[in-house]
């Protein structure tokens, strides 16, 4: 899991990341409001955790303004005033969730959890998309019409989680090469390229309808045009 934390107080954000690379999620951290919502805008982040009071602009424009383009990643606003108003404009904005200043790390861990579990669209841990399964414990793809499974590797199991999470719309070989090797990866396009070979070979491997179509010049998308 990928977070996103915009904080410009900077004894909390360290300890954030702290506690979060702690807990194995890949964090960045933006100081500045207009840098988060740059970031936001990649939409390449499983989860978002946005401060209200931020230089540049402030969580609940982020919010609305990121919500207005479509981006659905969900939200955990953090505020250090405890007014109802604050929460209820938070969740207008399009927050999904809101956390009081001061809170208790245990606290932010388990909204961080409830709010990845929406992120992949699963409680049961099950990812579908057309004639497709994905078990997130697993890792195993299986078509729903011929029951036929296969193990994924976990670069082929991230890939097709991402893009099922994505329903619908095109991701840049640029986002899957930032979300699935790092921005500090070397991992060039070629290396996109080539594990969306393979887990396209385990797709018509298990009879799937649904397919990784490349899109010239941009990148690729989960589709089903038989069905
Ligand atoms: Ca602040």
């Amino acid at each position: 899991m990928r977070i996103l934390l915009v904080e410009d107080e900077k004894r909390m954000a360290e300890a954030l990341c702290e506690i979060l690379r702690l807990e194995k999620y890949e964090v960045d951290h933006y100081a500045n409001g207009l840098d988060g919502l740059a970031a936001i805008e990649s939409n390449i982040y499983d989860i978002i955790i946005l401060d209200v009071m931020l230089p540049g602009m402030n969580g609940f424009e982020i919010a609305k303004r990121v919500r207005s383009q479509g981006i659905a990643t969900p939200i955990l606003m953090l505020t250090a005033k405890a007014e109802l108003d604050d929460k209820v404009t938070g969740l207008d904005s399009g927050a999904d969730d809101y956390l009081t200043k001061p809170f208790m790390t245990k606290e932010l861990l388990a909204r961080l959890r409830a709010l990845g579990r929406r992120t992949l669209g699963t409680t049961d841990g099950i990812l579908s998309f057309a004639d497709i399964t994905l078990d997130t414990s697993t890792l195993t793809l299986s078509c729903t019409t011929n029951g036929q499974s296969v193990r994924l590797s976990e670069k082929e199991y991230r890939i097709l989680e991402y893009l099922i999470a994505n329903n619908g719309q095109i991701l840049t070989r640029e986002q899957l090469a930032v979300k699935i090797w790092g921005f500090e990866s070397d991992a060039e396009y070629n290396n996109v390229e080539v594990y969306m070979s393979f887990t396209r070979k385990k797709l018509s491997f298990v009879g799937a309808k649904a397919e990784i179509k490349a899109v010239r010049g941009i990148g690729y998308e989960l589709r089903c045009d038989d069905v």
